[in-house]
């Protein structure tokens, strides 16, 4: 049996039984990634001895038969943009190359006492800046299934560690489709939950408006039981929802008759890969002999998504990047005035997306253009938000490809920014809407992943997984891994 290719619940299982310890399953996860990850490059930093006296421990109370979470002792990878007490968070950029956060993440805080063990952090993305891991400033992450292309960004490190078998589950960040598409390009499940479901407290921010932590795994069954655990008000949080969480895991055991999908015909791009078309309408097509009814839906304001993201996000990051000034935070250039040490540390310690987002927010945030720029998408986010909600008054999920090609080779587009930001042309509806939204394997092409995406309504994830869940009982993409 390959212990690092469970999923939490079948490991859940044989922990219970006794029939593995998670010292035996950490091990056998840090073994892989000594032997893989040379090549992939998933993680920035890794834990082992700390891990395995996490393991050690969770073993005692298993042995004492506590009653413990289904996460306890299983191998966790977080995103490392996600702080993490003690242990170097750097969000894959210079400026906080050696930073050492003083306390967890909320998330952080709940997987620990829920048991899972923290193998090491992911690569990313300077700062969630990106599509494809690329503009990590420590170097890129490779694609388990094609080591020359990219797994999609900016959570490439949390999902390449899923598929490359380095990790059992992760946590990734959502800013504009950080967990979606990276989950498509390297065929594994991943969740962005509804703003405000999950605390975003030690999240690193990039677009506050925006960003959302959610979970990436092999399977939804996974998938629901880390919602579980990542899900529920937080009074640091003050964006986080009075909302009480459902059992998660019991929508599964519902099916799926009668169930309404919206298809958007916006979502059938010309220009996109048409074999990614046919493995969607063919997903598709296997919903509804499970019993759904699909019609098609139109959003004609979703043309305007990517041009409305990449103007709000932008300013948000122009304003939450202003507090690494090389005094309150990490690295700080040694100059002659304050001035100096503000642009030494700044010009030395962001890279080159870093530093585009910067000027371009700086520029729609001021004054004389504000109104014309920044005031105006958000105007434009209301109407987008407006209508896809409306749709789904009339659907109950709304079904897209996540991406409209299959993952790209590693630095054919990293000089063109704007077909970068094409990258999020299906993901960025639902961001600005704060709808749930998943990304689950759908088929192979040229033994490259396709993802699906299943949006829905404000905090019905309990659907978006039900569908998601009976589509997975009906194939077997999810359990498809890469040869490495
Ligand atoms: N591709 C998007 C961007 O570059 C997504 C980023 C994210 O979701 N963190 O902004």
């Amino acid at each position: 049996m390959e212990l690092n290719n469970l999923t939490i619940h079948e490991a859940a299982d044989l922990l219970r039984k006794k029939k593995i310890s998670s010292v035996q399953l950490t091990k056998s996860i840090l073994g892989r990634i000594e032997k893989v990850d040379g090549e992939i490059f998933a993680y920035l930093t890794t834990t082992p001895d700390q891990v395995l006296a996490q393991a050690k421990l969770i073993d005692k109370k298993i042995a004492k038969r506590e009653a413990l979470s289904p996460l306890a002792g299983i191998p966790v990878a977080i995103k490392d943009n996600i702080v993490t007490e003690g242990l170097k968070t750097t969000c894959a950029s210079r400026i906080l190359e050696d930073y050492i956060p003083p306390f967890d993440a909320t998330v952080v805080k709940n997987l620990k006492e829920a048991g899972a063990v923290i193998i090491g952090k992911t690569n990313l993305d300077e700062f969630g800046h990106g599509s494809s891991t690329e503009h990590s400033a420590f170097g890129p992450t490779h694609n388990p299934w094609d080591r020359s292309r990219v797994p999609g960004g900016s959570s490439g490190g949390s999902a390449a560690a899923i598929a490359a078998g380095e990790c059992l589950f992760s946590l990734g960040t959502d800013t504009g489709g950080s967990i979606r598409q990276p989950a498509g390009f390297c065929g594994v499940s991943g969740l962005r939950p509804t703003y405000g479901r999950v605390s975003r407290y030690g999240l690193i921010a990039m677009t506050s408006s925006l960003d959302v932590i959610g979970p990436m795994a092999h399977d939804i069954e996974d998938i629901s039981l880390i919602l579980q655990i990542l899900s529920g008000k937080d009074k640091l949080d003050s964006t986080t929802v009075e909302k009480s969480v459902p059992n998660y895991s019991s929508f599964l055991k519902e099916d799926i008759k009668g169930l309404k999908i919206g298809v958007p015909k916006e979502f059938f791009i010309e220009g996109m890969d048409f074999r990614v078309k046919e493995k969607v309408k063919e997903a598709v097509e296997k919903l509804v002999s499970l019993g759904a009814s699909v019609k098609e839906i139109t959003l004609p304001h979703t043309k305007y998504s990517v041009a409305c993201y990449y103007i709000i996000t932008p300013s948000e990051i122009s304003a939450n990047l202003s507090r690494f000034d090389g005094i309150k935070y990490g690295k700080s250039s040694s100059a002659n005035n304050l001035f100096e040490v503000y642009a030494k540390t700044r010009g030395e310690g962001f890279g080159n997306e870093v530093k585009r987002r910067i000027m371009l927010g700086t520029y729609a945030l001021s004054s004389g253009y504000y109104e014309a720029y920044y005031l105006k998408a958000q105007k434009v986010r209301t109407v987008i938000k407006n209508e896809v909600l409306k749709a789904l008054r009339e659907v109950d999920v709304i079904i897209t490809p996540t991406s409209p090609n299959l993952p790209f080779k590693i630095g054919s587009q990293i000089n063109d920014p704007l077909k970068m930001y094409l990258e999020d042309v299906f993901m960025d509806t639902a961001s600005l809407a704060g709808l749930p939204a998943i990304s689950i394997p759908c088929g192979l092409i040229d033994n490259l992943p396709v993802g699906l995406q299943i949006m829905g309504k404000p905090f019905d994830e309990g659907t978006v997984l039900k569908a998601a869940h009976n589509y997975q009982k009906a194939t077997d993409w999810h359990k498809r891994k890469p040869k490495l």
